[in-house]
This record gives structure tokens, sequence and C-alpha cells, in this order.
């Protein structure tokens, strides 16, 4: 069921985030955290063009979720939605095109592909995560995540294909030049999901997903090597982690799961 999605990740990473999930032939960009042209430049490389997508979805207001958008939404004028939150705390809404911001529906709905929300522990108003279903298949998409929670886990069983945040290795942060406060922050409740968590979140799953693309790397307190072992590691001590296939994002080039 993995062929169902197909996944570009744009960007990923604390200076920028954007991906563009396309199923049933519909294309949806999860957040515009690099600029417009960048972002402009990044879609028509995996060969689309900015026009093609149908809309874009917001997980939070932080910067690196949302700084190209203002002027994305202006030149393209696609809906944007958030939910009430967000839009409430998105410091740029008066740089938005005013007719491109939605309310974020409890379930988007478009010819068989269906998008529903859920709650995210992250320190932002009212972040969220995705679940994309389309033909019989599932797509989560999870970045930003302070802790596991049990929506969480509901929302995230039987994906066929997740986006899951490996933003740490927790020795590497603890160790790091980062000041104090930030580490305590980073690893807090409203920070972001270690690499051990996210293999242990994926551990804790009844069926495995397909494809694991992990993503929001600390380029501080992460490498790629390291997210993909420790992630690795946990699954292959279970009995069936060996079925999947693990890709891990990038800041600065795009990753395709096809
Ligand atoms: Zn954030
Ligand atoms: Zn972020």
């Amino acid at each position: 069921m993995t062929g169902e999605f197909k996944i570009s990740v744009l960007a990923s990473g604390s200076k920028g985030n954007a991906t563009i999930i396309t199923a049933g032939g519909k294309n949806f960009l999860i957040d515009a955290g690099i600029s417009c042209r960048q972002l402009t430049q990044r879609i028509k490389e995996t060969g689309m063009q900015p026009e093609d997508l149908d809309g874009v979805l917001l997980t939070h207001e932080h910067r690196d979720h949302i700084s190209g958008l203002p002027v994305f939404s202006r030149k393209y004028h696609l809906p944007v939605f958030a939910n009430e939150a967000t839009w409430r705390n998105f410091a740029q809404r008066s740089e938005m095109e005013r007719s491109c911001c939605r309310l974020l529906p409890k379930c988007l709905e478009t010819e068989g592909l269906k998008i529903t929300n859920f709650a995210v522990p992250h320190d932002a108003a009212g972040a969220v995560g995705y679940v994309f279903s389309y033909a019989g298949a599932r797509c989560v998409y999870l970045t930003d995540v302070g802790f596991i929670t049990e929506e969480i886990k509901n929302n995230v069983a039987g994906a066929d294909t997740l986006v899951l945040e490996a933003n740490h290795d927790e020795e590497m942060l603890k160790k790091g030049i980062y000041p104090y406060a930030l580490k305590q922050r980073i690893l807090g409740t409203r920070g972001h999901l270690s690499n051990k968590a996210a293999g242990w979140l994926l551990s804790q799953m009844e069926r495995l997903p397909g494809e694991v693309i992990l993503a929001h790397l600390s380029q501080e307190n992460n490498t790629p090597e390291l997210a993909l072992k420790t992630v690795r590691g946990i699954l292959d001590a279970g009995e069936t982690g060996g079925d999947t296939q693990i890709y891990v994002a990038s800041q600065d080039e795009i990753v395709k799961n096809y």
C-alpha cells in the first residue's frame, strides 16, 4: 500500500520545512518554511508547478514552518488551512493574501482523499499532525512533537507511510553547545522528538509502516547516519523491522519516496 502516496520532502529541519504529499491526483503542501523563491524552485525540481498544488496545510505557526507563506500565498492564491489557534498566533497573518486563509476542517475530503488532523504537544498554540487516507492506504505526517501521547499513537496506527520527526540524539544534545534553557526546551514535553523516541514509537506499532521518512533532523545535535542507525537498530531488534524502508529528509535537498 506504500505506493499510494508520493512524498517529496522539499526541506526539513530547524531552518525550514516544506513537504508535498500526493495521492489520487491531488497535491498538498505541508508547511512553507522556506522562502517563496526556494519553495518555488524546489517544487519545480520535483517536476511540479506551484499551480499544481491543491492547498497548503499548516502544522503550526513557528517560523521554520511558515516563513515563505505570506509571499507564496500572494503569488499563487492557494488555499491555506490552519486551525484557529494557529491563525490567532500567526504573526505575519496581515501579510497573507486574505482570501487564502481558511479554517482547517476536522476532515478535508476531495475525490477520495481524506485528510484529518490531530493534536501534537509542542510549544506552539495548536500544533497538529496530519493523516491522509486514500484507497485504503494511510500516510501520517508527524513532526515538532514534545512527547508521544495516546492520541498520537492512535493516529499513527496502521500508517503505510510515515513522516516522523527524529530531531536529535539525546547525548549529542546534552553534550552540545546549546545554552541550558534551549536544551531543556528541546528535551521537554513541548519540544522535539529524539531519534530514540522516534524508534520507540515505531516499536510500539502493531504493524510497521512500509516506509518511514525521518524528518526535522537537527544540524547541530544529530546526523542522518546516527538517526538512521538508532531507528534501524530499534526496528531490527523487533521481528518485522527489516521490511521497513527508511529515508532521511534533508534541510538542503529534496528527498522523495518514489
Ligand atoms: Zn515548532
Ligand atoms: Zn519546526
